[in-house]
């Protein structure tokens, strides 16, 4: 019997689909090893809350609600975190791969001494000893791992397990973290982008790259995500070169995201950008040039100018919006 723990992550005090499909995910394997699936919540966040998690599967929460818990600090969380994990004899403990999931699980794993499976896509095939799947070289492999230590850290991909609703009350424990280290450095701003989808639960993303020319031509992207209801993403050039915020920026140094449909606007396809977007379930791409390597990534292609294109892709969906 081994138990489970994973990190719920909140956006002031709310879960989010990648928690509750972390939830999901941690109850499965706690189905797996008999074991429970606990929660570990930081930070300040209601009742209403904290009983959604008993809904995904969950069946004991630790909530440190008193705390400094600065998102950027992942020295105070990887100790909390791992404070948790021995507390509760954990054997795995899991994240979203998230960028505060990604950050955290390799020093939770060194404070732990724990494996650490990054980017695992599904169940394991064994828990004795755990073995699992994860993607690599950039989404074109699928390697198997096999960790032999006593205790494992793993990262979830985002949308790779789904929503799993199950019955069942989570009981909450308030926890003060024992040993919490005082934030190492002082956060003089930050800023957010509001009122916008958020890329990382987005079921659909728009993303344009260099082949836009400039962020005077963002319209039609625009007005794409918005008809389709998506999120906007863009390649890192794009980014770096102040066309778009940051937060949009997706690949192997921005968000890695898995919506079920992901539009590749004006963008080469490098492998630095597919690693970011390979586990969409569909990608549909528009370029000019045929060589270009996202149309070796690509379910759909449509070889021409964005220019042109992408406003007769609004203009088709806005038609298909009204006759459906
Ligand atoms: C360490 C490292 C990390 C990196 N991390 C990332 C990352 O996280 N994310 C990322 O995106 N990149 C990343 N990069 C950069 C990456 O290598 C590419 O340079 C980048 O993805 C290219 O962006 P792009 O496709 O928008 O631009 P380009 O490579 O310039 O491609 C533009 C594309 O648009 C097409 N095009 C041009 N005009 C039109 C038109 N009118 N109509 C239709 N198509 C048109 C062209 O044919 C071309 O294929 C990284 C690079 C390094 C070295």
């Amino acid at each position: 019997m081994s138990n489970i723990l994973y990190l719920a992550e909140h956006r002031e005090g709310s879960f989010r689909k990648p928690a509750l499909e972390l939830a999901s995910y941690a109850h499965a394997l706690a189905r797996q090893t008999g074991g429970q699936a606990i929660a570990l919540v930081l930070g300040k966040v209601g009742a209403d809350q904290l009983s959604r998690l008993g809904s995904y599967g969950t069946q004991h929460i630790l909530h440190a609600a008193e705390g400094s818990f600065d998102p950027m600090d992942n020295g105070i969380w990887s100790t909390a975190v791992a404070e948790a994990a021995i507390k509760v004899s954990a054997r795995l403990v899991v994240f979203s791969a998230s960028l505060q999931g990604r950050a955290i699980a390799p020093a939770v794993a060194v404070r732990l001494e724990a494996g650490l499976v990054a980017g695992v896509n599904g169940l394991p095939s064994s828990m004795q000893p755990l073995t699992v799947e994860r993607k690599v070289y950039s989404g074109k492999a699928l390697a198997t791992v096999v960790v032999h230590t006593e205790k494992a850290v793993m990262t979830l991909s985002p949308n790779t397990f789904g929503l799993k609703e199950s019955s069942g009350d989570a009981v909450a424990e308030v926890w003060t973290v024992p040993t919490l280290p005082s934030l190492s450095f002082e956060v003089l701003e930050t800023s957010r982008s509001e009122g916008k989808l958020l890329l990382s639960e987005a079921d659909v993303v728009v993303s344009a790259g260099r082949g836009m020319k400039g962020h005077e031509h963002w319209k039609p992207v625009e007005d794409l995500a918005t008809v389709l209801g998506a999120a906007t993403a863009c390649s890192r050039p794009v980014s770096d070169e102040g066309w778009r915020p940051h937060g949009e920026h997706v690949g192997q140094t921005g968000k890695i995201i898995a919506p079920n449909l992901y539009f590749a606007l004006g963008i080469s396809g490098a492998v630095q950008h597919i690693a970011g977007v390979s586990s969409s379930k569909v990608i549909v791409a528009v370029n000019k040039d045929p060589e270009a390597p996202i149309f070796g990534a690509a379910d759909y292609g449509i070889l021409g100018d964005v220019h042109t294109v992408v406003p007769a892709l609004v203009e088709a969906a806005k038609r298909f919006k009204e006759n459906s």
